[in-house]
């Protein structure tokens, strides 16, 4: 049954003032809920109430340690009803109930997280360079912009979130326009928490209205972005107009090395879990495997044994690996890059279509697929997918390895599997990525700062620092003396 939903906008729950329109279960293509999109007039309206509400003294004269009890209040609202939540977003985009209860709970550590890096922030008194006293000092942003994509909504909108109301900012979000539910649910945590209206507020909607409308608000002071380059590429340019600081975190073209002495179980295992979880709807997707020559045939051998193994699902079962994609659009964008990677002179090994019979045909489901044959230089190698598709690459020499891994113009992640751990540091340091996981993938810690490099953005997320981003600096200089300054007896 469809769910009728209102988000809370400039401190009241309403509907937004565009369209109806209905958000679908990629299992099985049925309505989930009905809500409004926002307009380009209720970004204005909730940027200027969250100006207001940011500037009174119950959201400006909170202490940090105050801050710090709102956030743990968030992460505890989570944990309340953490499996509802994880229900909502396996209805919300698809991905297995696993997952999801995954994903919730690391929305909960963010806040967590966040609340100790408010309560134990700290300012710098710098060392004088003369008889005065120098600091520095941070002071919240504003009111800022998140803009989110549909693929872990929760866990990329707590990102956002957490850091920017432990500076003390106000914060507008703008999610996808097909997975609203989470950035809503927050929204209503953070009310029940404690937060003051008009300091949250979620705008539903497309990005080419909303999204646009709130990167060219005059009262937004950062926009925090996660999704495609293209779309990130579009607001730097309009952000470099207003001198707007912004963080981008986007597309992936990860390469994934299996060395000669690799733990070869351990190794498939990282290789299959890095780029078929979340269907490969993933940034950090390990989608080019590069596997040394001399076991090439081995490793592949067992990967395709471990891929049949693989149970491609309905998501709400426990033991589902791989749901459905988020959407048949997005299907038929995969296929297409199948299609072309075969075109190119690929090979396909499995998978390469939609499995067959019962709910697979009312969902957007897709088979984990693995193509060897192609060059790095194919486009099937080089571009994001964002799907359940491996490309498989024999390698020999570690500097063509590592010129091949960089020949790409992404640079979100790596991964490397070798026993040898000075050829790990070797490799690790030569290759541009953000991350580098050795012998492991996909692992994350919101302690850890993560950010691409190249046409995967900038602008660190996570972190004790992470909180910076939302702030600006102040420095003072105190006078401790009378002497007089050059000119008083002029
Ligand atoms: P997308 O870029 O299409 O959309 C992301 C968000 O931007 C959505 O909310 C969308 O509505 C909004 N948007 C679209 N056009 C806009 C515009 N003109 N102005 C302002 N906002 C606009 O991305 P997607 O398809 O939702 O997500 C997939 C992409 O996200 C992939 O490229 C993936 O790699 C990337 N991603 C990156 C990370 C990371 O941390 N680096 C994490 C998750 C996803």
């Amino acid at each position: 049954m469809t769910e009728k939903i209102q988000t809370l906008l400039a401190g009241r729950w309403r509907d937004a003032s565009g369209p109806a329109y209905t958000t679908e279960y990629p299992h099985d293509g049925s309505a989930v809920a009905e809500l409004h999109a926002a307009t380009a007039a209720d970004v204005d309206e909730a940027v200027q109430a969250a100006e207001q509400a940011r500037k009174k003294p119950a959201w400006a004269r909170l202490m940090h340690h105050e801050r710090a009890g709102l956030l743990h209040r968030m992460a505890q609202g989570i944990r309340d009803r953490a499996e509802e939540l994880a229900q909502l977003q396996r209805l919300d985009n698809g991905k297995p109930i696993k997952e999801c209860r995954a994903l919730v709970a690391s929305a909960a550590g963010t806040f967590q997280f966040y609340a100790a890096a408010a309560e134990t922030w700290e300012e710098t008194l710098t060392p004088a360079r003369g008889d005065f006293l120098t600091m520095s000092v941070h002071e919240p942003l504003g009111v800022v912009g998140a803009i989110t994509p549909w693929n872990s909504p929760i866990a990329s909108e707590a990102q956002k979130m957490a850091p920017a109301l432990a500076a003390g900012c106000a914060i507008v979000i703008k999610p996808a326009e097909i997975t609203p539910r989470m950035a809503i649910e927050l929204a209503r945590i953070a009310e029940h928490a404690g937060v003051p209206a008009g300091i949250v507020s979620v705008l539903p909607g497309k990005g080419s209205v909303v999204g646009d409308a709130l990167v060219r608000h005059p009262l937004i002071e950062r926009i925090a972005f996660t999704g495609g380059t293209q779309v990130g590429l579009g607001i730097q340019r309009l952000a470099a107009e207003k001198l707007m600081p912004t963080s981008l975190e986007l597309g992936g073209k990860s390469p994934t090395i299996v060395c000669a002495d690799a733990d070869l179980d351990h190794a498939v295992a990282g290789v299959l879990f890095g780029i078929f979880s979340s269907s490969g709807e993933s940034c950090i997707a390990g989608s080019r495997a590069f596997v040394h020559a001399s076991v090439y045939e081995p490793f592949k051998a067992r990967l395709l044994a471990a891929v049949e193994n693989l149970r491609v699902a309905d998501p709400a079962l426990e033991s589902t690996h791989m749901g459905p994609l988020v959407s048949r659009a997005h299907r038929e964008t995969v296929e297409r890059y199948v299609q072309l990677g075969l075109d190119e002179g690929g090979r396909l090994l499995c998978g390469g279509g939609r499995p067959q019979g019962g709910y697979y045909d009312q969902g957007s489901y897709y088979l984990p697929t693995v193509i060897e044959g192609l060059p790095n230089s194919a486009r099937m190698c080089r571009e994001e997918i964002f799907g359940p598709v491996l490309a498989l690459l024999p390698w020999q020499d570690e500097d063509d390895l590592i010129a091949q891994c960089n020949d790409n113009d992404y640079g979100l992640a790596s991964g490397i599997w070798t026993r040898d751990h000075k050829a790990a540091w070797r490799i690790g340091r030569a290759l541009q990525t953000g991350t580098v996981w050795v012998n492991t993938y996909k692992l994350f810690s919101i302690s850890t700062p993560f950010s691409g490099v190249k046409m995967s953005g900038y602008g660190q997320e996570k972190g004790r620092l992470g909180i910076l981003h939302y702030t600006r600096q102040k420095s003072f200089y105190w006078g401790l003396n009378e002497a007089p300054l050059p000119w008083a007896r002029a």
